[in-house]
């Protein structure tokens, strides 16, 4: 059983926040839940749900006392979010942060934060293409992955409770390098976002095809690209303004192999198509055995409340 919090402080009551409030409060890992938001009107809607103890747009009041601060802002905002807190953090702080690109966060928050708080960055890998405190989901992080990247030299009891915490919310943990984390969600997540930002935008310009015509026929496909299209332009905006490198090698790798399937169909290779169908298949069907999705048919027709229990739509990150 984790070791409980005195007073957790968050920093942003969007999605991620609020799903992390749910969850704290279901697992009783904390004595206070102090909310903070930029906006007043976020505050009173994190009110309104009854998110927590205490309410404020204020970040040091939020953070005052508290043994246990998470940042959840979108990725360009994490530097002033430092700059702000850092005055307020007791000696022995933990403070982590949900950001969805590792080594910019780090780089932002790091040289602001005291020598003596702890400070262990999380990415956990699960949300929805919604938004705002209202979108908040208690069962969000139940059996998926949260990946930890600590900056060498990080004391490993932080480490440990900062696992555990994550653990307590349904989470499995993997602790691995800021620079890995961020290739490896290039490809995993940054990039199909990109994919569907681009696919529903050409779809929107083709003349050929009307408007009520992609509506009309969306469920040949195009209906999944546009939930993910869906997803918050702001926090999408920093994630690839924040991890540009990676997104670039990723991005070349992957217009190489689009420029392979494009004259595999124009000369006709069915071979190379089919093989490539069939791999990806089987990729599918292991992401299915390992628990992060259901085989079950999606109509797009799905009522919210699944006997699987898992939220959706599914994870957009
Ligand atoms: P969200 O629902 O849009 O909420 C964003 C929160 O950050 C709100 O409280 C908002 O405050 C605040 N905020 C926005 N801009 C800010 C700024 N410039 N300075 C200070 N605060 C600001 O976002 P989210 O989906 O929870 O995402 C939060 C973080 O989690 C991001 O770093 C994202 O990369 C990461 N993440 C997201 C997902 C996902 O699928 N959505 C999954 C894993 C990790 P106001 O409303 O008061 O303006």
């Amino acid at each position: 059983m984790a070791e409980r919090f005195h007073r957790i402080a968050l920093i942003g009551i969007g999605l991620i926040g609020s799903s992390i409030a749910l969850a704290v409060r279901r697992g009783g890992l904390t004595g206070h839940i102090a909310v903070q938001s930029r906006r007043q009107v976020t505050v009173d809607a994190a009110q309104r749900l009854g998110l927590g103890d205490s309410y404020t747009i204020d970040p040091v009041q939020a953070v005052t006392d508290a043994d246990l601060v998470i940042a959840c802002v979108p990725v360009g905002a994490f530097a002033a979010v430092a700059q702000a807190i850092a005055p307020a953090l007791a000696p022995g702080t933990i403070v982590t942060d949900v950001g969805s690109v590792k080594r910019s966060v780090i780089s932002q928050m790091q040289p602001h934060l005291p020598e003596n708080v702890h400070f262990v960055p999380s990415h956990p890998v699960a949300g929805t293409e919604q938004s705002g405190p209202e979108a908040g989901l208690a069962g969000l992080f139940d059996n998926r992955w949260c990946i930890l990247t600590p900056p060498a030299g990080t004391d490993p009891k932080a480490i440990e409770r900062v696992q555990e915490f994550w653990q307590a919310l349904g989470m499995h943990v993997e602790i691995m390098d800021a620079e890995h984390h961020d290739l490896v969600l290039a490809i995993t997540s940054h990039i199909p976002h990109l994919i569907a930002y681009n696919i529903v935008g050409t779809a929107n310009d083709v003349e050929a095809v009307t408007r009520s015509e992609v509506m009309k026929y969306a469920a040949g496909g195009f209906r999944d690209f546009t939930r993910i299209a869906a997803s918050d332009p702001t926090m999408w905006r920093d994630v690839f303004l924040h991890n540009k490198d990676a997104v670039l090698e990723m991005l070349g790798r992957f217009s190489e192999d689009l420029t392979a399937l494009q004259r595999a169909i124009r000369w006709g290779d069915g071979e190379t198509l089919f093989n490539l169908f069939s791999r990806t298949r089987d990729i599918r069907r292991d992401i299915i055995e390992a628990g992060q999705e259901t085989d079950v048919p999606d109509f797009g027709r799905h009522s919210g409340d699944e006997e699987d229990g898992l939220p959706r739509p599914y994870s957009s990150d």
